[in-house]
C-alpha cells in the first residue's frame, strides 16, 4: 500500500485561476515534498505538456489532470480527471464546449456588479486573466481586492459572486454524464472534487455520488485544502460506502490566497485505496 505518498493531485496555473506558472508550481511541489503531481486547471488542458516537462524537469512523478465545471441538481459540482489522454480529441472538445460561455457569463457579472456602483470590473478581472478563454469569478475576485472593495477574495465572495449576491450569474456547465464521459474515454479516472462543499442535503449527496458511480466515476477527494479534518473523517467513510477510490490534493491557487500549500496536507488513511493505485499505468 501506498498511502502514504506524498501525493498532490489538485492545483491550479495561470492558464485557469492560479497565479503560477506550471513551472513555478513544480519547483513549489517539488520544493514541498511531493512525489506525485497533478496540475488541475479547470475545463482546460492547455497546461499540461508544460507541467509534465515541468514535472520530468524537477524529478516528480506526474499524473494529467482537469477539473471540469459540472451542473447537478441546480448546483454547481467539480469533477476532476487524472490520468487521461491529453490528446483525446472528444475530451478536448467537451472542454472547449464546456469553457465557451465564460466570456459571456463575464459581462453579465459586470453589469450586476454595475448596478451596485462597481464600474469596470469585466476590463478590471481581465488584467488577472493568464487564458482568455478562462475568466473566472476568481479574477473579478482579485480585481475587487485590488480595488479596494473588499479586503480578500473570500469577502468578495461572500459579498459578491455568490447565490443571489450582485455578481453571480447562474450558468449551465457541462453534465455529470458527460464530463464523467470525457474522462473515462481517454482513459482517466473520474474524481468528484471536494464534496462537502457543496451544501447539499443528504439526498441530493446520494443521488451525485449514485449517478457518478453509474456514469463510471471512481474516485473522490477526501483529503482536500478545501475540507477540514472532520470532513475528510466523513468523506473517508463516503468513500468506503460507495467502493470509491480515495484522492488527495491542496488545490493551491495562489500563495497569497491558498490558505493550504501544495503537498503539506494529512496523508490518506491506510485504510482507503489511493486513486494512484488504481492508475499506476498512468503516471509518467
Ligand atoms: P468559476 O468557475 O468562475 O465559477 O469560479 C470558481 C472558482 O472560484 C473556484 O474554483 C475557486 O477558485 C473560487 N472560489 C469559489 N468560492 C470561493 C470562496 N468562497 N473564496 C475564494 N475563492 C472561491
Ligand atoms: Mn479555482
Ligand atoms: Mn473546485
Ligand atoms: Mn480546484
Amino acid at each position: 500500500m501506498t498511502y502514504h505518498l506524498n501525493a498532490d493531485l489538485h492545483c491550479h496555473s495561470v492558464v485557469s485561476d492560479g497565479t503560477l506558472s506550471p513551472e513555478a508550481l513544480a519547483a513549489r511541489a517539488k520544493a514541498n515534498g511531493v512525489e506525485l503531481w497533478a496540475l488541475t486547471d479547470h475545463d482546460e488542458i492547455g497546461g499540461q505538456q508544460r507541467a509534465l516537462a515541468a514535472a520530468r524537469a524537477e524529478g516528480l512523478k506526474y499524473l494529467t489532470g482537469t477539473e471540469i465545471s459540472v451542473s447537478f441538481a441546480g448546483h454547481t459540482v467539480h469533477i476532476v480527471g487524472l490520468g487521461f489522454d491529453a490528446d483525446n480529441a472528444d475530451l478536448q472538445r467537451g472542454l472547449a464546449q464546456t469553457r465557451g460561455g465564460r466570456g459571456e457569463r463575464a459581462m453579465e457579472m459586470s453589469d450586476g456588479l454595475a448596478k451596485v456602483g462597481i464600474k469596470g470590473a469585466y476590463e478590471g478581472a481581465l488584467k488577472f486573466v493568464g487564458n482568455p478563454e478562462l475568466i473566472s469569478r476568481t479574477h473579478f475576485a482579485r480585481f475587487l481586492v485590488e480595488s479596494g472593495v473588499c479586503r480578500d477574495t473570500n469577502e468578495v465572495f461572500r459579498k459578491f459572486l455568490t447565490e443571489g449576491k450582485p455578481g453571480f450569474v447562474p450558468h449551465r456547465w457541462a453534465s455529470l454524464r458527460d464530463a464523467v464521459g470525457w474522462i473515462t474515454g481517454a482513459g482517466g479516472m473520474a474524481v468528484i472534487a471536494h464534496p462537502a462543499r457543496y451544501g447539499f442535503t443528504p439526498n441530493e449527496e446520494y443521488a451525485l455520488f449514485t449517478e457518478f458511480k453509474a456514469h463510471g466515476g471512481r474516485g473522490v477527494e477526501v483529503v482536500t485544502g478545501s475540507h477540514s479534518a472532520q470532513e475528510a473523517v466523513t468523506y473517508a467513510g463516503v468513500a468506503q460506502e460507495f467502493g470509491l477510490a480515495a484522492s488527495r490534493g491542496s488545490d493551491f491557487h495562489s500563495p497569497d490566497e491558498s490558505r493550504i500549500d501544495l503537498g503539506t496536507l494529512p496523508l490518506l488513511n491506510e485504510t482507503l485505496t489511493p486513486v494512484w493505485e488504481l492508475l499506476a499505468d498512468r503516471i509518467q
